[in-house]
């Protein structure tokens, strides 16, 4: 008996069925014994979802608050006077907004550092997605814990101990710069006792790397996090786009992990990834999309485009960014981070499957459905996704959805009489 049978689905261009048990792809074939549920997915194609590997989740609803800007200014002068005045509701609610938006795109997991993670947490348990939850570390020199960071550990402690398939947690300390040197090394003396993942800001731009350079005996970003033993198998480094060849030679031999951001990092002008360097070196690159206010747009599929884009610009090669080595950091290259043996649609991997509707006009031609995902595609091509053997849509229905839009936009509409 399974939990689920997907049927008539193309799956490696053949058409067949999908079964589903305890999280997992049963078996792939011709399926005949019974389920507690059968899915007809007759002209529907079935592939591994997206898992988006640096995120600000709850930014939704400072979507478009702030525009044109440089990062410091940008940060210091209108995101977080207004982040301040976020209640712990609040955050709730614009992280299961993104939830929303995050599952429309085909997204499963995403790695997020913000405040007030407990609210996170709930949105996240709700949506029924996995994700990364990260304990925010922010210009606090005191190197006191607040309260507010109090209660979130109790959250994510709880939560890392309950040992949740769906769930990690992670110290998440914003960047070198808003962090000093002391923290950086308590959080990774933490890591060793708690198994914590850490995500962190790293390489963002160049004034990151020269502050870095003249504060810390000329050590780059990379080789100061390695210093104080931040940079390990459990580490995100998100953006790093300024790397010099030991910074990438550290990041490879230590099996940490780079979020490339390509929109947001277009958008505030930090610089562009090095994407074939960083491939040629053994880094494990995966894909994310920062927040919505320097994105705009959670879509993974946006981020796969502008991935390739980059990659071909910076090696001056159209053969560099190639359609499957984009997709792959979307999809597997996330998963290993997430802890999710998934990434393909394979018996034994998590049921973690994303459904595309092939009748959509953009795919009619048919050569190459990678191709056309990450050049052409569109959310509503895709028509419903599973994770961890469970529906979050279900032929474009999301539980609940009109009910978290009508109250993440009551927090919208107070937040802009607060600014
Ligand atoms: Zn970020």
């Amino acid at each position: 008996m399974y939990d689920l049978v997907i049927k008539n689905c193309l799956v490696n261009d053949a058409v067949t069925d999908i079964a589903v048990a305890n999280g997992k792809i049963a078996a792939i074939g011709s399926i005949s014994d019974a389920a507690t549920e059968t899915f007809d997915a007759s002209g529907m194609a079935a592939l591994p979802p997206f898992y988006n590997t640096h995120t600000h989740a709850a930014m939704t609803l400072l979507r478009s608050c702030a525009e044109d800007m440089e990062l410091f200014d940008w940060l210091s002068n209108h995101i977080w006077p207004i982040e301040a005045k976020l209640t712990e509701e609040d955050i709730y609610i614009g992280t299961r907004m993104a939830t929303i938006e995050m599952i429309r795109s085909g997204t499963v997991y995403f790695n997020d550092s913000y405040w007030m993670p407990q609210s996170g947490l709930r949105a996240v348990r709700e949506s029924g997605m996995r994700a990364t939850l990260g304990l925010l570390y922010l210009c606090n020199p005191s190197g006191d814990v607040p309260d507010a960071a109090r209660i979130a550990n109790e959250a994510l402690l709880e939560a890392h101990n309950a040992q949740d398939v769906l769930i990690n947690v992670a110290h998440a300390p914003h960047a070198i710069y808003t962090v000093s040197e002391d923290i950086l090394r308590n959080i990774a003396s933490m890591m060793e006792r708690d198994g914590f993942q850490c995500h962190i800001h790293a390489a963002e731009t160049a004034k990151e790397v020269e502050d870095c350079r003249k504060e810390h005996n000329g050590m780059t970003p990379i080789e100061y996090l390695d210093s104080v033993g931040l940079v390990n198998e459990r580490t995100m480094l998100a953006h790093c786009v300024h790397l010099t060849d030991h910074d990438r030679e550290i990041i490879a031999r230590r099996g940490a992990f780079i979020a490339h951001n390509p929109v947001s990092n277009l958008k505030l002008c930090s610089g562009v990834f090095d994407f074939e360097r960083a491939k040629a070196a053994g880094c494990r690159v995966t894909l994310g999309t920062d927040g919505t206010s320097s994105n705009n747009s959670l879509s993974m599929l946006d981020e796969m485009k502008f991935a390739a884009l980059s990659a071909k610009l910076t090696a001056n090669s159209p053969r560099a960014g190639r359609v499957t080595d984009v997709f792959r950091i979307a999809t597997a290259g996330g998963c290993a981070f997430a802890g999710a043996d998934a990434g393909s649609i394979e018996a034994g991997k998590a049921a973690d499957i994303m459904l595309i509707d092939l009748k959509h006009p953009v795919l009619c031609a048919g050569y190459d459905l990678i191709s056309d995902l990450v050049y052409a595609g569109e959310p509503d091509m895709i028509d419903s996704l599973i994770c961890d053997g469970k529906f979050l849509m279900k032929n474009r229905i999301i539980p609940g959805e009109a009910e978290i839009i009508a109250a993440a936009r009551k927090v919208c509409a107070k937040l802009r009489t607060l600014s």
